[in-house]
């Protein structure tokens, strides 16, 4: 091997939504920092749908925007329909969803990692990791150059071992039109990872030209776009609609009748896929008595006529390909530009990694993104953050940032994988947090955004109009809190139309914006300034006043948990020293290695018991 003659503090594997955060953190922070990627021209690649965002997954994206990522800017300015979803349903589950134009959102990125001081970027396929004393100590390539860092972080993807099917056809390769990682992951399995399978899939993309949009229903973005990022002033873009679309009885015959060809149904693939994201024959199985499955056609970009028909992503073959999106109404005529296709990759079981993403049985090396088991462009690039501001800490000499499960999403999705681990592709779920009602994407900022500015990933000039607003909101929740209505001030008028006809005392504004229906907008014509408010204060007020009885219930429990979460077990602990542990509890916490009580009290199996018992044992030992 020829050794590179520069000492990285960080490299980053991997040069997608995880490794594009990844390196970024870590150039930021100021460590000399590597990305390495198989091709250069695809950094930050969409391989699926060309969106950003949606239900949870919107709350990673605002959540790793007010830590100082990049994933938010990077939309704000390539993004080509905006809409929230869930607008009439509770402020924790309201989300921020973005059409992309795919190609513009990989050549920002690339540009903007191209412009990062503190960044090299090189094109090589990573073959092994070289250790020294059982850290990290750089990587070994294909070129046969070894390049050495301090701290190695992988975001391979679904590239390692990957393996494409369309039908009974299969070819290795790391997605479509890219090449397979191999090597990697036989290196990872000799220094003792478990290494797993499994498997994913993608609709073909087809030629606009060829489909009679006519036919099909528009849909449109929000008339006025909400950004994602809280340093983007306003979206200005011209937005594009998508349409809507659905299969029928006859495009479900075609589909059945290719199964005997589906490599899924002929076990050929052994890969476990997503659950909550099926191929249309999978949909088409388990629901037959469905006559019909909506999909929407999404515009690829600006500059092209593919479009990417969503919930129809398939691995049959290509024959069936043709009959069945011919099939759908409006879609008599399509072209496949490039056809759907399942891929099979290798993960590393997230349990053998620390809430940092440090890996257990390596020092210095974090594994961030689909390697790990999830699936979805927030969730690798939330993990990719968190490993590269952690890898940049370890350089640092600093303790690692670990988020809590009622601080972030990200806390959520980084504790549930690392204590639990996983089988299927995981993605992230409003459901999957207990404190949904903290976890606002609204919020994101006053969550996270001090956490960023102390790292330093977040500049002055953000930080101080972020304290600007948390400043403005609250000394106005306390002048609503002080100012009142009196019955005689108010008017007879106004006292009828809002229902207070014979109150006796004073009612605060605060008492006042807590009923359901009513608005800063009403509160303005009693207190006309609040209108002269920005629109996200007016939005904090609002939401702060409102449910603040739940807010306060849920940071009653938060506080209830924190002494579990706040103890840590050794990384040395010998369970079977600690006395009146059940086999089965002490079997998993040997298996699972949790790093704080809070954590063990979350593996299956592990009982209230034992955690009383393990408590006691780590009081004995301080
Ligand atoms: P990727 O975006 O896959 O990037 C991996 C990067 O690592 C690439 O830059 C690659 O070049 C590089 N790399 C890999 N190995 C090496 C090596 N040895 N040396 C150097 N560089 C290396 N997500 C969903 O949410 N829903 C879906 O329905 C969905 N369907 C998908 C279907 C398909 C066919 C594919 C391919 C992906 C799908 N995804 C889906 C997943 C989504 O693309 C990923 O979750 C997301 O891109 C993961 O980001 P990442 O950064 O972890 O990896």
């Amino acid at each position: 091997m020829i050794v590179y003659d520069k000492t990285y503090d960080v490299i980053v594997v991997g040069a997608g939504h995880a490794g594009c955060e990844a390196a970024l953190a870590a150039a930021r922070m100021g460590r000399s920092t590597l990305m390495l990627t198989i091709n250069l021209d695809a950094i930050a690649l969409m391989s699926c749908n060309p969106a950003i965002g949606g239900l949870a997954k919107g709350h990673l994206v605002k959540e790793i925007d007010a830590l100082g990522g990049e994933m938010g800017r990077n939309i704000d300015a390539t993004g080509i329909q905006f809409r929230v979803l869930n607008t009439k349903k509770g402020p924790a589950v309201r989300a921020s969803r973005a059409q992309a134009d795919k190609q513009l959102y990989r050549l920002r990125m690339k540009h903007v990692m191209e412009q990062q001081d503190n960044l090299d970027l090189k094109q090589v396929e990573v073959t092994d990791l070289y250790l020294e004393d059982g850290s990290v100590a750089g990587v070994d390539t294909k070129g046969g150059v070894r390049y050495l860092s301090r701290t190695v972080v992988l975001t391979t993807g679904t590239f390692m071992r990957g393996l494409i099917h369309i039908g009974l056809v299969h070819y290795p390769g790391g997605r479509a039109g890219d090449l397979p990682s191999i090597g990697l992951s036989d290196g990872l399995k000799d220094v003792g990872f478990e290494v797993g399978r499994l498997k994913t899939g993608t609709p073909a993309r087809l030629d606009g030209r060829t489909i009679d949009f006519e036919r099909l229903e528009a849909q449109h973005g929000d008339e006025n776009p909400i950004p994602f990022s809280f340093s983007t002033e306003r979206i200005e873009q011209q937005q594009v609609p998508c349409h809507i679309a659905y299969t029928n009885p006859k495009s479900h015959d075609i589909i059945r009748s290719g199964l005997d060809r589906s490599p899924l149904y002929a076990g050929i693939i052994e890969g476990i896929g997503p659950r909550y994201c099926p191929s249309i024959e999978d949909k088409v199985v388990r629901f037959p008595e469905k006559d019909r499955h909506q999909t929407f056609i999404e515009p690829e970009g600006r500059e092209t006529v593919e479009v990417y028909p969503s919930g129809m992503s398939t691995s049959l073959p290509i024959d069936i390909q043709w009959a069945f999106y011919r099939s759908i109404e409006g879609l008599e005529r399509v072209e496949i530009m490039r056809p759907a296709y399942a891929i099979e990759y290798d993960y590393v079981n997230p349990i053998q990694l620390h809430a940092s993403l440090e890996t257990k049985l390596v020092r210095n090396l974090y594994n961030a993104g689909q390697i790990n088991g999830t699936s979805g462009y927030e969730e690798a690039a939330a993990q990719g953050l968190m490993a590269g501001i952690n890898a940049a800490l370890r350089v640092q000499g600093k303790e690692p940032l670990v988020l809590g499960r009622s601080e972030a999403y990200i806390g959520v999705m980084i504790d549930d994988l690392v204590t639990l681990g996983t089988k299927e592709p995981y993605r992230m779920f409003t459901s999957r947090a207990e404190y949904r009602l903290l976890l606002r994407e609204d919020n994101a900022d006053l969550r996270l955004r001090e956490k960023g500015h102390d790292i330093g990933l977040v500049p002055e000039s953000l930080y101080h109009s972020f304290l600007a607003k948390k400043e403005l909101i609250d000394s106005e929740l306390d002048r609503l809190s002080r100012e009142r209505l009196t019955p005689s001030a108010a008017g007879e008028e106004l006292l009828q139309e809002w229902d207070l006809v014979g109150i006796q005392n004073a009612i605060s504004y605060e008492q006042l914006l807590r009923r359901p229906d009513f608005t800063c907008s009403d509160l303005s014509r009693i207190y006309p300034e609040i209108m002269e408010l920005p629109e996200t204060v007016r939005e904090q007020l609002e939401i702060q006043i409102k449910y603040k009885g739940y807010i306060e219930r849920q940071l009653e429990q938060v506080a209830r948990a924190a002494r579990l979460e706040s103890t840590t077990i050794p990384a040395d602990m010998d369970y079977s020293t600690v006395p009146s542990l059940s086999a089965e509890v002490r079997e998993k916490l040997v298996r699972f290695r949790p790093d704080t009580l809070g954590q063990a009290s979350r593996i299956p199996g592990v009982t209230p018991a034992g955690i009383t018992i393990l408590s006691i044992a780590l009081k004995a030992r301080y």
